[in-house]
């Protein structure tokens, strides 16, 4: 098992593509952590630069105690699962396993006995003789882990490894791959675009755009204290109310309310500056009564979440969304008030979330340790 240290890692791709961007990362022991992003942001990029399987342009990649930067993949000590699984459709479950031990000459028996070891494993016994073709999506990725399992790696690279099954399939893998990844306790770094399950699975997720991370967090970190908009807009199944605000006279007037300033940002704001306020939706309290210093607006969409329902109040042509619990009723264009719970008012300037920071107006979660604590 290893930690992995990656200082100014920068990938260029011929043509000029600057796909990672000096780009610092920690990730510790046995943690597992997910690099999240939209498409083209150079999540896969790091990863498969992580395995050799690209070469870096510039910055250096250390595993434990071994700068590998330079090192071929065979020889880093890192196992990968690729989205597709890349298992060999003409060899058995248990061969396709035993495969990595193969290519490092173990005698057969050595091979079989450790094939063997992860079938049990990873529950796969009695798919030994079958081929992956006849294999569920599911069945196919617990061998392609087992096959990454049999090498016995520091350190697992999984490239979006529930992206090729269905909804429900998707869910039962990734209370496994949960599961089994602690049970392991092999440091994981896995790619994903969906951030509903970077914050399912991972201990610490980096958010990525352009070839830089924008926060590294644990998943209620990143939500409930997204350190720049760009975060704040990404994360959450439900976007974030992002409001645009002016500091006045000791409150934040947004929507025609005065809402309190955040006790942190306090000293880091002054008055007739220009802010963005940001609340979840999950964190806001919906009335069809006035209530004191709440939002007051109209109806305009009511979307049924299944236990609970995002009500969409249109506020003089901005959009206020409050989740509200089971049993709701309201009319289309009634009046509605909504107000935030308290604390959990964000305010950002400039892009980043306004803190007490580290006395220079800096937000102490974009800190130079990446955001740590
Ligand atoms: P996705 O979620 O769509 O897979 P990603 O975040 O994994 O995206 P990368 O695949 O790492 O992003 O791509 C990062 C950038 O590098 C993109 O602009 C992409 O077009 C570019 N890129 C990726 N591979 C190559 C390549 N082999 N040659 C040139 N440019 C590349």
């Amino acid at each position: 098992m290893a930690a992995i240290t990656i200082r100014e890692l920068t990938k260029v791709y011929p043509g000029g593509v600057r796909a990672l961007d000096a780009l610092d990362l920690d990730v510790a022991d046995g943690e597992f952590f997910a690099l999240l992003g939209p498409s083209g942001c150079g999540k896969t990029t790091l990863l498969r630069t992580l395995a050799g399987l690209e070469t870096a342009t510039g910055g250096t990649i250390v595993l434990g105690d071994r700068d590998v930067t330079r090192l071929q993949p065979g020889r880093r000590d890192v196992g990968m699962v690729f989205q597709d699984y890349a298992l060999f459709p003409h060899m058995t479950v248990l061969d396709n396993i035993a495969y990595p031990l193969r290519i490092k000459k173990q005698s057969r028996a050595v091979r079989y006995r450790h094939a063997a070891e992860a079938i049990k494993e990873l529950g796969l016994q009695g798919m030994e003789r079958r081929r992956p073709g006849e294999l569920s999506g599911g069945q196919q990725q617990r061998v392609a882990l087992a096959r990454a399992v049999v090498a016995n790696p520091g350190i697992f690279l999984l490239d979006e490894p529930l992206s090729n099954l269905d909804a429900r399939l998707r869910l039962e893998a990734r209370t496994f791959l949960k599961e089994f990844q602690h049970r392991l306790g092999v440091t994981t770094v896995f790619v994903t675009h969906d951030q509903a399950e970077a914050l399912a699975l991972a201990d610490r997720i980096a958010v990525m755009e352009a070839g830089r991370v924008r926060q590294i967090g644990s998943p209620a970190e990143v939500f409930r204290r997204p350190a720049n908009l760009f975060v704040a807009s990404f994360i959450g199944s439900t976007p974030m109310n992002l409001l645009p605000g002016t500091i006045q006279g000791g409150s934040v007037a947004v929507c025609g309310v005065g809402l309190p300033i955040p006790d942190e940002a306090r000293a880091q704001v002054r008055d007739g500056q220009e802010v963005v306020c940001g609340v979840r939706p999950e964190y806001m309290e919906f009335s069809t009564e006035p209530v004191d210093g709440a939002i007051g607006g109209r109806v305009s969409v009511v979307e049924n979440l299944g236990g609970s329902s995002l009500v969409t109040l249109d506020v003089d042509g901005e959009s206020v969304r409050v989740v509200v619990g089971e049993g709701f009723e309201t009319q289309f264009h009634a009046e509605g008030w909504a107000s935030p719970r308290t604390g959990r008012v964000l305010l950002y300037h400039d892009g980043e979330l306004v803190t007490g920071g580290d006395g220079a107006g800096r937000p102490a979660s974009l800190a130079k340790d990446g955001g740590r604590g």
